[in-house]
């Protein structure tokens, strides 16, 4: 059966690349009705740290494609790691190179001053020679010199690579411990890897890393290494473009977890023309053939669009959670209100941060700041025709949609004025802006005593 994984290396935060790699990993699985494993690789201890780890688990966990099972990490393998390495030396494909990284220098500036591509030729590759007693080596793969490796990727179809392009890569340092080469490798083995699904950045290394495998005599797995996101201008995405860690997608931006998924799904795969697919769906559906070829390309304005969608259909308990967190921890009756309140204000907003702004009226301190527009609708006629509603409105018994429209509409007809007119300056003295949800859903909201205050605050 099927066991796809994804293998990050801490180094850094959670970036949108790698959680597209990962839901395309999990997908993968879940689709065939395999496993999908999490393996963190954090051989690289000098660059790996601890809060990369978290961020890398907490990211996973919030877009729910953390990995089936606990978390492997790659360094507890080290032991496994080497063992392979010189297992490979007993079977004549690897070797011990006792070449001096100052040697290994001198001959990579000699190929650059002779502007030709630096590939190590050690002589201890086929060397019979007694090694100097006690000195430092590196084990080395003995990369196969003639023919040619032939990887028929999933994604990029037949890739062929001339053998002799391939170098005597590094399996163990000479602390002994392993590169990431050797380790990806046997991990992927050990842990019955089927389908390695990645970045093409990695399509070099999975012709060196098919050596160790040929020379192991284990299966091979089957590759897809997917295109890399770029950004609007074409450009591989990078900080530049607001390349941003999922984090931030989150608590900066206020993107929910199912829009940035399903955006990150379309990006680079494609059903038709579905812009919104559900996690269902999209499990039903998911398959490498229908990954795309060349780079896709991040498209904030989209992200948004999706989110937007998301947000309309997210249930109002979960987004006043979310909203009453970004406002500092909203509790009790200020919750309640929040929940009341968000059928309306959903129903525009693109992220959280809007969803939020859209409820600061709720939340506002009398008097209230009126914003410029909001300003502007108050001119003296307004101001006193708000006496005039603050009265009609005292005599309201049932403070309802329909108990505040009919004392509203009644004034407007008595006025001979057209509702909007009405409602304009009403709005402006309720919520200090010029939009806000429809007026008599704000009027509920706030209450007959509160609503009352903040149309005396800027009555005449
Ligand atoms: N650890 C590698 C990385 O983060 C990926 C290894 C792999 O997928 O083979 O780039």
């Amino acid at each position: 059966s099927i066991v796809t994984r994804f293998a990050p290396s801490p180094t850094g935060y959670l970036h949108i690349g790698g959680a597209r790699t990962a839901l395309f990993n999990w997908l993968f699985a879940r689709h065939h009705g395999g496993k999908y494993l999490l393996r963190i690789e954090d051989t690289d201890k000098a660059r790996s740290t601890p809060e990369a780890i978290d961020a890398i688990l907490d990211g996973l966990g919030w877009l729910d494609i953390a990995g089936d099972g606990e978390p492997y990490f790659q360094s507890a393998f080290e032991a496994r790691h080497a063992e392979v390495a010189h297992a490979l030396i007993e079977k004549g494909a690897a070797y011990r190179c006792y070449l001096t990284p100052e040697e290994l220098a001198r001959r990579r500036e000699e190929a650059q001053a002779a502007r030709k591509p630096f590939r190590v030729v050690s002589e201890w590759r086929d060397s019979a020679e007694t090694p100097p007693e006690g000195a430092p080596f590196v084990v080395r793969i003995k990369a196969p010199r003639e023919g040619e490796t032939v990887i028929e990727d999933m994604v990029q179809g037949r890739v062929v690579v001339k053998n002799e392009e391939l170098d005597d890569f590094v399996l163990l340092r000479s602390d002994g411990t392993p590169t990431y080469m050797l380790a990806v490798v046997v991990d992927d083995h050990d842990m019955g890897v089927t389908h390695v699904i990645r970045g093409d950045d990695h399509l070099n290394n999975a012709f060196r890393q098919l050596t160790i495998i040929k020379a192991m005599g284990w299966d091979e797995p089957t590759y897809g290494h997917i295109p890399l996101i770029h950004g609007a201008d074409g450009a591989k995405l990078s900080k530049r473009h607001g390349a941003l860690g999922v984090d931030a997608y989150r608590d900066e931006l206020g993107i929910l977890p199912e829009a940035l998924s399903n955006y990150l799904l379309r990006l680079g795969w494609g059903h038709g023309d579905d812009e919104i697919i559900s996690r269902e769906q999209a499990v039903e559906w998911f398959d490498i053939d229908h990954v795309g070829k060349s780079p896709s390309r991040f498209d904030l304005k989209k992200l948004e669009s999706v989110n937007g969608h998301y947000i309309r259909h997210a249930a109002d308990s979960r987004l006043a959670v979310l909203v009453a967190a970004r406002r500092g921890g909203l509790e009790g009756e200020d919750l309640a209100l929040l929940e009341r309140a968000m059928p309306e204000l959903k129903a525009r907003a693109k992220d959280l941060n809007e969803l939020s702004a859209a409820a600061d009226f709720l939340f506002a301190q009398r008097p209230l700041e009126l914003d410029e527009k909001a300003t502007s609708l108050l001119d003296g006629i307004a101001r006193a025709l708000l006496g005039r509603l603050h009265a009609a409105l005292s005599g309201v018994e049932e403070w309802t949609h329909d108990g505040t429209e009919a004392a509203v509409k009644a004034l407007a007809e008595a006025e001979g004025l057209k509702l909007g007119k009405v409602a304009q300056p009403l709005r402006a003295a309720l919520t200090g802006r010029a939009t806000s949800p429809g007026i008599f859903d704000v009027l509920v909201l706030l209450g007959q005593d509160e609503s009352l205050a903040r149309i005396a605050d800027q009555m005449w």
